[in-house]
């Protein structure tokens, strides 16, 4: 597995084009989705570009809330689908913590979520650390524990906010 552990948190403060991200992110989506034979239907897109719309992780309530506010009420479970898919296709993330979904950066490789999440601006940085990954597979193995969701978050101040 590819080593992806400098990962640049500048997107935090907004520099970038993030429209560059989310169509990678869709992309990708879309290219996954066929490759392994899964339908990713029209709702469950326009919920990962909804995930997408930033960085910052967001609830299934606001999702709703912005899909009902573009195309008339939606009913939750229609979200909560779209989410579950999302999730087990690795195309999100879910940060327990704060009860949330964002756009996971490469989703073509399992790997553990390593979150930096800002508790000033909300934005959370995913890490890519295989060498993290592979000692959480190791413990968990070795323990003959099935790990299902691996997802670690650290919570801090991002670059521009210790600012
Ligand atoms: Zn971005
Ligand atoms: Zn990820
Ligand atoms: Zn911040």
């Amino acid at each position: 597995m590819e080593n992806f552990d400098t990962v640049s948190l500048s997107f935090c403060g907004g520099t970038h084009n993030h429209k560059n991200c989310v169509t990678t992110a869709l992309d990708e989506a879309e290219q996954l989705c066929i490759s392994r034979g899964v339908r990713l239907t029209d709702a469950r897109k326009r919920v990962l570009e909804l995930v997408w719309d930033s960085h910052n992780p967001i609830g299934a309530y606001d999702v709703l809330s912005k899909l009902s506010q573009e195309s008339g009420k939606t009913a939750p479970p229609t979200v909560y689908r779209a989410l579950d898919f999302l999730l087990e296709q690795g195309l999100i993330h879910r940060i327990e913590s704060l009860n949330a979904f964002v756009g996971c950066s490469h989703p073509k490789e399992e790997h553990s979520g390593l979150f930096l999440i800002c508790k000033d601006c909300g934005c959370a940085a995913e890490v890519h650390d295989a060498v993290i990954d592979k000692t959480i597979l190791n413990k968990t193995d070795a323990l003959g524990f099935k790990a299902e969701q691996r997802v670690l978050e650290v919570r801090g101040l991002c670059p521009d906010c210790v600012a």
